[in-house]
């Protein structure tokens, strides 16, 4: 008899994935495969994929090529994986300001998606994705969601929309039992969301960290015990306070991912817990130090390749946050790269008129298709009072400045005043970093 997960696998998910879900499934399987490779196997896996990619880009984007010639590396010099340290490490900045020679514009526009990011420096940037990349991420989430447990055609909940979900998206979701709720939702919404997940029962609940802690301790104040089996939690750092009270509240175990929406999910925490594999089939990640030289088993910038992305290659790419790269295998057996932490995903919350806390990744994920404004900074003085900083570009229009207001009454309370500051520069902390949201309000 065909079981349930068969079915997913082989049909309904190639409905559900309408461009790239058979794509998906094959990467899948290799996943599954490889993620039990030895580490040479691993490593040898990663150098094949990065010459191709090196001899595609000395070829077709100018950018790279550029780059190459500068610094004298052609692609027959890319001999070993340690070699793609002589290019240089390149910032989001870099990637806005040479856009058009990034982009290949030799891959069908049906074979690409655009995107758009905020993230957590305030620094909006588009992007572009090809099939493959998007097929080969999607199938890492799942490898993922795996290792803890789930298998296709089980029930499971996010709380991360953001804006109104399409009907096509809505009958997407159902055909593969997801079930969408906001990502941030009042006290009262919170607790009829909860009610839906009772009924419900999902296998796994997913959101951002802060938004978890949120639920979690909305349920401990009113009492509600759930019981979901797994929480995955993503976006920014989970905190290990955060995580107690979740798994205590959700009577769940409890898995932290990391990704970014350029590259897609960069590594999973396996039931090993408290640490992280490297997808090491799709991502090739360093971490460096402040003179751009890789360091071991203490905090560093975070510098991604994308293995798989021929439509806007990142190569050497560095996405803004740190982390801190291991050399230990782990537990589990799988000899994949093992990433003991990323920091650098934190920020203030915000108190709304109504006294809800509002999630600083809702801020980022509302703000991330600026075009007109290069950076912002929202800084909260007392509840009710914003000032918002702002850095204009050439594409500036008035009206985007009003849909951001409009926007950020919506969430925070439409009485709140917002002051808007018009700044030539807005700077980073001491430590390099940019905070989107501050808050000032002292307890918090
Ligand atoms: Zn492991």
């Amino acid at each position: 008899m065909l079981s349930i997960e068969f079915l997913y696998k082989n049909f309904i998910y190639s409905v559900y994935q309408y461009k790239f879900g058979y794509l998906s499934m094959k990467y899948f399987n290799f996943l599954r495969k490889s993620e039990r490779f030895k580490r040479e196997e691993i490593l040898s896996c990663q150098l094949s994929k990065l010459k191709r990619l090196m001899e595609y880009v000395y070829i077709n984007i100018p950018f790279y090529r550029e780059s190459m010639k500068r610094n004298k590396v052609y692609p027959e010099n890319i001999n070993s994986l340690d070699d793609i340290r002589r290019l240089p490490i390149i910032t989001k900045d870099e990637i806005r300001k040479n856009y058009s020679k990034i982009i290949n514009k030799k891959i069908s526009r049906f074979k690409i998606r655009k995107g758009h990011t905020g993230g957590s420096t305030g620094i909006p940037l588009q992007y572009v994705r090809d099939i493959y990349t998007l097929a080969m991420a999607d199938a890492i989430i799942l490898r993922g969601r795996y290792w803890a447990g789930y298998r296709l055609g089980m029930p499971s909940a996010f709380l991360k929309t953001v804006g109104r979900p399409t009907f096509k998206g809505k009958i997407r979701e159902r055909l593969i039992n997801f079930h969408s709720f906001p990502a941030f939702s009042s006290e009262k919404e919170l607790l009829k969301i909860l009610d839906h997940l009772l009924k419900i029962k999902p296998f796994f609940l997913e959101s951002y960290a802060t938004n978890l802690f949120r639920v979690a301790s909305l349920c401990y104040k009113n009492k509600i015990k759930l019981s979901i089996p797994v929480v995955f939690s993503t976006g920014e750092k989970l905190l290990p306070h955060q995580r107690e009270l979740i798994e205590f509240q959700f009577n769940a175990e409890v898995f932290d991912y990391y990704g970014c929406n350029e590259t897609g999910v960069i590594a999973f925490e396996c039931k090993e817990h408290h640490t992280m594999h490297v997808a090491d089939e799709h991502i090739l990640l360093e971490v460096v130090d402040e003179y751009n030289q890789p360091v071991i088993n203490q905090p560093g910038n975070i510098i991604l390749t994308d293995l798989d992305n021929y439509a806007m290659p990142f190569i050497r790419y560095q996405v803004g946050d740190t982390g801190i790269l291991s050399d230990r295998i782990c537990e589990c057996g799988r000899e994949l790269t093992v990433l003991d932490s990323v920091e650098g995903r934190t920020g203030d919350m915000l108190i709304t008129s109504d006294g809800n806390i509002l999630p600083p990744i809702i801020i980022n994920t509302t703000f991330r298709n600026l075009r007109g404004i290069e950076r912002y900074q929202v800084i909260q003085k007392k509840v009710g009072y914003i000032i918002l900083r702002i850095q204009k570009n050439e594409l500036f229009d008035p009206s985007e400045l009003k849909q951001m207001l409009f926007k950020l009454k919506n969430l925070l309370g439409y009485d709140t005043e917002i002051y808007v500051k018009e700044e030539q520069y807005i700077e980073p902390t001491r430590r390099g970093k940019f905070r989107t949201v501050i808050s000032e309000i002292k307890s918090h």
